[in-house]
């Protein structure tokens, strides 16, 4: 508290948002309202822990520790030490690694700045990496580029290659990657995907590196959760390293880890290249509030109860999958092993981009994905669903029924839209979806959906808010 004193100058420093900053205050009393009042399928989020969020708005937010536990660059770092040194012990324990043949540095502060980092220890630049392409499931990150672009630094400051899926399947086509490989001789293989719902043959990609001489990377920022509980193949026992975000499936705050083997001859000096590649050469000053609450994840994410979590989540995402197509409707792949489900919209004569358009007015939150075969990567035929988030909010099969039961609804009602605008024009599509019109029923018939829509969610509780005294902020209008 301030004292009689403190100077005028000094009085903000203990006021509470809501009287110093009511402006924003109410930007994030209509977000909580927002996640409250809707169906979150967005398959790399979730919603994190009361105690996350206490450790993530923390005091450790004014502290600089850059480098790394018993050599920092700055003093006063006793606790922050214990902090780092304890958040690394956890992210061992979490996935079961032993500490002589794995280290951790728990400092990325999100997973592209881990790609980066990794790249940087790993390859020189300009040397080749392969990674799954975006079209096909993968990341940004892990090299892609257009005809006309180089995307991010993965391909910018690398040679890559994109492997692909096999479109009879649509799993990873495991024998084209090893042709490509053969002829292309990447220095690097990341494997691991943002939109893909099988599980991974990290033996296989193990061999094919081992014959070229190329490092495996599993980026399994999406999956880590699942991977952790133990509920699909675990990538440490194959590759090189591991990295992850840790605000996906692991439930955290939003950061990144890069794990590291250090058992053999091959792995005297990663160590080294990893903890200089996150700082200095791709970071400054770690983010110490960010890793006090990646710890407190992990911790839960060590307990018995969260392999339940986790377990519930894939039933969920099986229980989405079926649902849908005994609706009738076509998944990549036919369904799912994991978090999520890519949904084919081609059959249907809609794109991605309007099915996201409409779940977003009905209060469900999707988004638009390529699928396999898709014609141009400007209009992605299908959309991405996962289960992590409405999992955190107590939903199960029963319930996840009831979520596909109201997709099914948006999607016949997108057709229906579709109809009603005479044209394909997204703009024509929203026009008739939001506003009423004689002769027309679509503005209507999503009016009405998302009441029930929204109905439903709100019997939901909302980690780390007490929904029982939500209401209404300023600036949300509601006609029901
Ligand atoms: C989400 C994701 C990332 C990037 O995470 P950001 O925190 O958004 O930078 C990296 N790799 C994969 C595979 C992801 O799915």
């Amino acid at each position: 508290m301030a004292t009689e004193n403190t100077p005028a100058f000094n009085k903000v420093l203990y006021a509470p948002l809501a009287e110093i900053d009511p402006v924003v205050k109410n930007i994030i009393d209509k977000e909580t309202w927002r996640q409250f009042s809707g169906i979150e399928l967005i398959a790399s989020e979730n919603l994190t822990s009361l105690a996350v969020m206490e450790a993530n708005g923390s005091v450790l937010t004014n502290k600089y520790s850059e480098g790394l536990p018993g050599a920092r660059y700055y003093g006063g770092n006793e606790y922050i030490d214990e902090l780092e040194v304890l958040c690394r012990k956890r992210a061992l324990q979490a996935f079961n690694l032993d500490p002589e043949k794995w280290g951790v540095n728990v400092q990325p502060y999100s997973g592209s700045h881990f790609s980066f980092a990794v790249l940087t220890a790993l390859i020189q630049p300009q040397d080749r990496l392969m990674g799954l392409g975006l079209p096909d499931g993968g990341h940004l990150t892990h090299g892609y580029y257009t005809a006309k672009k180089k995307m991010t630094a993965s391909s910018i400051y690398f040679q890559s290659l994109p492997y692909g899926l096999d479109p009879s399947t649509q799993l990873i086509d495991y024998v084209g990657l090893r042709k490509q490989a053969k002829t292309f001789k990447p220095r690097l293989i990341i494997c691991g995907a943002s939109a893909y719902p099988r599980d991974w043959d990290y033996k296989t990609l193990r061999a094919i590196c081992d014959s070229e001489g190329a490092y495996l990377m599993a980026d399994i920022a999406h999956t880590s959760g699942l991977v952790a509980a133990q509920q699909l193949n675990s990538p440490f026992d194959y590759c090189d390293v591991v990295t992850t975000t840790t605000h996906k499936t692991l439930r955290g705050a939003r950061g990144g880890l890069i794990f590291f083997r250090k058992d053999g001859a091959n792995y005297e000096d990663l160590e080294k290249r990893v903890n200089d590649a996150v700082f200095p050469a791709c970071q400054g000053g770690p983010h110490n509030n960010t890793i006090a609450a990646v710890a407190t994840a992990l911790l839960q994410v060590s307990q018995p109860e969260y392999k339940e979590y986790a377990r519930q989540v894939i039933a969920n995402a099986r229980t989405l999958g079926s649902a849908l197509l005994e609706y009738g409707y076509r998944l990549q792949t036919g369904g799912t092993d994991n978090h999520l489900v890519l949904w084919d919209l081609r059959p249907l004569g809609l794109t991605g981009s309007k099915v996201e358009k409409v779940c977003d007015l009905l209060g469900i939150t999707i988004n638009k994905n390529a699928v396999s075969g898709d014609a141009s990567a400007q209009t992605p035929g299908g959309i991405r669903l996962g289960t992590s988030a409405l999992t955190s909010r107590d939903m199960k099969e029963e319930d996840i029924k009831v979520v596909a039961s109201f997709l099914h609804r948006a999607v016949q009602l997108s057709i229906l839209l579709q109809k009603e605008a005479g044209t394909k024009m997204l703009k024509d599509f929203v026009r008739v979806a939001t506003t009423e019109t004689e002769g027309k029923v679509g503005a209507k018939m999503v009016k009405e959906l998302r009441q029930e829509v929204v109905g439903f969610a709100r019997k939901w509780p909302l980690p780390g808010v007490d929904v029982t005294r939500l209401q209404r902020p300023a600036g949300i209008e509601e006609d029901f």
